[in-house]
């Protein structure tokens, strides 16, 4: 089959492999000059398999106040004129149940499972060149009732299989050293050994050039306008290079799949969550951590890249531009110095902004539209590179209508569209 994927973030180049690999004959078109240039460029870097739980859960009720009101707040939400930022609202507080919160980690898990499978195969096979690690991650809390919740939630992760220790304070720090400065603070941790890390970026790179020598072809620095359809089917994929006729398409465009499929009368709830990064270039051996770390407190992600320390965070529900704000990132500076001080030299780090494309239950929209030959797979929110193997797997067996290898009616985009 002739297919085209629009998109050369993390999700349409693992989606390209994957089908290239099934024997399709695949054009994958990406406006910018190489592949994981937007969201996929210097994310978190964690592969956090077993830390899938959606945000919309009803532990966060009480915090809305704080999201509307401090400009401090690790999620911060600024109201806009646009029922699509509303609906995406009201559909993220239905979603606020413990039941459905439950049964979404338990259906996140599974992808995320399936996903770190699928990557280690991909390592075995291919030479990947992505800093990457087995190092373990330690989520640490500085306040009680939040460790105690955590340990409630890691009881519940245990019966699908996840392997993860509660850690008193001073465990913490003897696991990872680097965490002495703020030791006395912690009430507690949890450590999952099974915990990966890596360079978006890089994979994404790497993973393309692999894509490449099993046929893909890469058509960058190519704009994507629309696309042409009849009543049932789409023909072609309208592009700055000319058109691009194909057997079916699949929109990987981030958090820009909904105005386009908006475009062609597919409503989904996909709205992006601005995010920061920092990257120590140099971190210091006995100041920057080897495990991932994450900050629970701040809500601040830190994963080991090489030489360098990336720093993540923030979730910020303010609207469609990537504009950076200054203040956003002065504060995820602040929060790392004082937490790992002797990490490097923070004079020289590099900043970035990235908007993740977020569904309001967290999970991805992977299938079929109401145009038969048009597929999506979307909407990764914050677990993009996490669940990007498994997310492509999944699309690539339904295509070519095969048995899952899990529940894949969990991601139907119908579950919005219908
Ligand atoms: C601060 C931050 C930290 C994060 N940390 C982690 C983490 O630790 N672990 C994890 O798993 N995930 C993390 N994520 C989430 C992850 O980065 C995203 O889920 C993932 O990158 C989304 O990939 P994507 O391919 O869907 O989107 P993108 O990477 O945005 O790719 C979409 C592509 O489509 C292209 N495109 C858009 N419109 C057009 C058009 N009209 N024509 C042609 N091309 C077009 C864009 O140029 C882009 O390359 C983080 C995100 C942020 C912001």
């Amino acid at each position: 089959m002739r297919i085209c994927v629009l998109g050369g973030g993390v999700i349409g180049v693992t989606t390209a492999y994957f089908l290239a690999r099934d024997g399709h004959q695949v054009t994958l078109v990406e406006r910018r000059a190489d592949v994981a240039q937007e969201t996929s460029h210097a994310n978190g870097g964690q592969l956090s398999y077993s830390y899938v739980a959606p945000l919309a859960d009803p532990s966060v009720l009480p915090k809305l106040p704080q999201w509307l009101f401090s400009r401090d707040a690790a999620l911060r939400f600024v109201p806009r004129l646009d029922p699509h930022q509303w609906r995406w609202c009201v559909e993220f507080l239905r979603a606020c149940t413990r039941a459905r919160s439950q049964q979404t980690t338990a259906e996140l898990l599974g992808l995320g499972f399936l996903s770190q499978r699928l990557m280690h195969e991909i390592v075995a096979r291919e030479s990947l060149d992505f800093d990457y690690v087995r190092n373990g991650k330690l989520v640490v809390f500085r306040d009680r009732e939040g460790f105690e919740g955590a340990c409630r939630q890691a009881q519940y992760q245990a019966k699908f299989g996840c392997e993860q220790h509660a850690l008193d304070g001073a465990a913490c720090v003897a696991l990872e050293p680097a965490l002495a400065h703020i030791g006395g603070d912690i009430a507690g941790g949890i450590h999952t050994p099974g915990e990966e890390a890596g360079d978006c970026d890089s994979f994404t790179r790497h993973l393309a050039r692999a894509a490449q020598r099993d046929g893909v072809q890469l058509q960058l620095a190519t704009e994507l306008s629309g696309l042409r359809i009849n009543e049932s089917n789409v023909q072609a994929a309208i592009t700055s290079q000319g058109d691009i006729e194909a057997d079916a398409f699949v929109m990987c465009l981030g958090f820009q799949s909904q105005p386009m499929l908006a475009s062609l009368g597919v409503s989904v709830p996909v709205y992006p969550l601005k995010g920061y990064s920092l990257t120590l270039p140099d971190a210091r051996e006995h100041g920057a951590p080897r495990v991932s770390v994450t900050d629970a407190h701040h809500k601040v992600v830190y994963a080991p890249l090489g030489e360098r320390l990336r720093i993540a965070g923030m979730v910020d529900l303010t609207g469609m531009s990537a504009h950076a704000d200054r203040e956003r990132i002065a504060l995820l500076t602040r929060q790392a110095r004082e937490t790992f001080p002797q990490a490097g030299d923070y004079d020289a780090i590099q900043t970035w902004t990235g908007m993740r494309p977020a569904t309001p239950d967290s999970k991805p929209l992977i299938g079929t539209t109401r145009f038969r030959n048009l597929w999506m797979n979307t909407g990764h929110g914050a677990l993009g590179f996490t669940l990007a193997c498994g997310s492509a797997q999944l699309l690539a067996d339904r295509l070519a209508n095969r048995a899952l290898p899990l529940d894949g009616d969990a991601f139907v985009p119908a579950r919005w569209t219908r």
